[in-house]
């Protein structure tokens, strides 16, 4: 048999623009159909990561925190898949809401980020990559952040997440 892939992956970034490096990095991983759901708290850098996937992806628009939107669709400049990038917080209802928002993407065919979707958009799909990211205890005024990913399902199974770490 061959060695076994770890599912899930740590690491520590130190500055903003490190947080936007991972997520170009971690962009290449990603294809049409993956769900992402970040958890942080407020301030994390959710939105930032978020900002790297898009530039990595090479989507259309500036990635911006979607508090007063709950989904916002960045089409692909290229042939890749769109980014869709939801704000989870104050969809309560859920994947049905979600599914109402009629966007003008069809998520199967699009890279979807969530930000806040824990207990609410997991039903999308079996396959995910949670990232979590928090700072150091008792750091407030630090740039570090440490961020764990974990892939769930069979789509994560032979991703070798280790190579963000390189
Ligand atoms: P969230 O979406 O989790 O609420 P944002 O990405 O909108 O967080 O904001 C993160 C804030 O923290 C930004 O002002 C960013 O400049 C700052 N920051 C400081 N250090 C980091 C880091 N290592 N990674 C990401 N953001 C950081
Ligand atoms: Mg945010």
């Amino acid at each position: 048999e061959g060695q076994a892939v770890p599912v899930s992956v740590e690491l520590t970034v130190n500055s903003p623009e490190q947080m936007r490096e991972l997520g170009r990095h971690l962009a290449k991983l990603l294809r049409a159909g993956d769900l992402v759901m970040l958890t942080g708290e407020l301030g994390a850098g959710k939105t930032t990561l978020t900002r790297g996937l898009g530039e990595g992806l090479g989507v259309r628009g500036a990635v911006t925190s979607p508090t007063f939107v709950i989904a916002r669709v960045h089409p692909s400049l290229g042939d890749g898949p769109p980014l869709v990038h939801v704000d989870a917080y104050r969809l309560g209802g859920g994947l049905d809401e979600m599914e109402d928002l009629d966007l003008d993407v069809s998520l199967p065919d699009s890279v979807v980020v969530v930000e806040w979707g824990e207990g609410k958009v997991e039903e999308l799909t079996e396959d995910r990559l949670h990232v979590l990211i928090h700072r150091a205890v008792g750091d407030t005024t630090d740039e570090v952040r440490h961020v764990s990913l974990r892939g769930v399902g069979e789509r994560w199974t032979p991703v070798d997440l280790g190579v963000l770490s390189a």
